[in-house]
């Protein structure tokens, strides 16, 4: 049996027709979301996601501005561009591309942005927010996961969800959503021990470890939905994801492929957010 295949790309550009009405509503009242990138150093794969979000605000009617800076900016001054940008009307949500250049902690960084701008939704209170069940700002890739496991009609609640990896970005999140979606829900990692064992009993599998195909058809119960946020690069030039896709698909249920499974989703999301932060700020959400 051959599995459906969850096609993000679809689900995203449908995601973004509907914002792309909304914004037009909104902009017939003067709001206009905005959001602020910024880029510190020359990471290629930063630059491509950069001008993506540039090119999706673009795309959305979104007010966007990118910060471009060296990549010996100091850590002091992006603060201050940070702080800038939190007092900027025309600007609702603040993102700076990580990683950062290696002088630079993080985490002040992060800790920087106004809550409310906060559209990646690592700031501290945003994630504690998230951990306690309160209205939050969620983070994009696992709020996108989210979003196909719904698409595909089948209800979480009360289903039993595995997640592989525990990173605070990806593995963690997705892990209290499928919770809040009623899951029961089980966290693997690098420590896990017998890990076939608990990920054959998945319902919901979500595979989120950065190795590419790690996950083969043994790791999956027959009919289970699997959801492969994995990019790894390979050699060769190609994106793989975390799951071995063409042995998976023959005994799970939904899957999603890598490219264009959760990737197109990320985006989506962070440009949602950006859209909530804006009604927010006009006291219309
Ligand atoms: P990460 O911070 O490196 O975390 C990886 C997690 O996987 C860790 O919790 C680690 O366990 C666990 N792990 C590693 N090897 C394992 C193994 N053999 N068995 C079980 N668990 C294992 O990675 P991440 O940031 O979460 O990213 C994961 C993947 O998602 C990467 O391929 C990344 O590129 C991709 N990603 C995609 C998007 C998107 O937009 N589609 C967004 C973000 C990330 P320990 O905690 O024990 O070390």
């Amino acid at each position: 049996m051959t599995a459906s295949i969850i096609n993000g790309k679809e689900v995203s550009q449908e995601l973004r027709a509907s914002m792309t009405a909304e914004v037009q509503q909104l902009s017939e009242q003067g709001v206009v979301p905005g959001l602020a990138v910024v880029l510190v150093g020359e990471d290629p794969a930063s630059q491509v996601y950069v001008r993506n979000k540039e090119k999706a605000c673009h795309d959305l009617g979104f007010y966007s501005e990118v910060h471009r800076l060296h990549a010996s900016t100091s850590q002091a001054d992006l603060l201050a561009l940070v702080d800038k940008l939190n007092k900027q009307e025309s600007i609702n949500g603040i993102l700076v591309q990580l990683p950062l250049p290696g002088h630079i902690e993080e985490k002040a960084v992060i800790d920087a942005i106004a809550v409310e701008k906060d559209v990646d939704g690592f700031h501290p209170v945003n994630v504690g927010n998230l951990v306690i069940g309160d209205d939050s700002l969620l983070p994009c890739t696992p709020a996108g996961v989210i979003e196909l496991i719904k698409r595909t009609g089948i209800e979480m609640s009360g289903k039993h969800a595995v997640v592989i990896g525990r990173s605070n970005i990806v593995g963690k999140p997705v892990s209290l959503l499928l919770q809040r979606e009623n899951a029961t829900v089980t966290m693997c990692h690098s420590r896990t021990a017998n890990m076939k064992e608990i990920t054959r009993q998945a319902d919901i599998l979500v595979v989120a470890i950065g190795r590419a195909n790690f996950v083969d058809a043994e790791y999956v119960k027959p009919g289970a939905v699997v959801i492969d946020v994995g990019m790894n690069r390979l050699d060769n030039g190609k994106l793989a994801g975390d799951v071995d896709f063409e042995s998976v698909k023959e005994v799970s249920g939904p899957i999603t492929p890598v490219p264009g499974g959760v990737g197109p989703m990320t985006i989506t999301m962070l440009m949602q957010n950006t859209l909530i932060a804006a009604k927010r700020a006009h006291g219309l959400a």
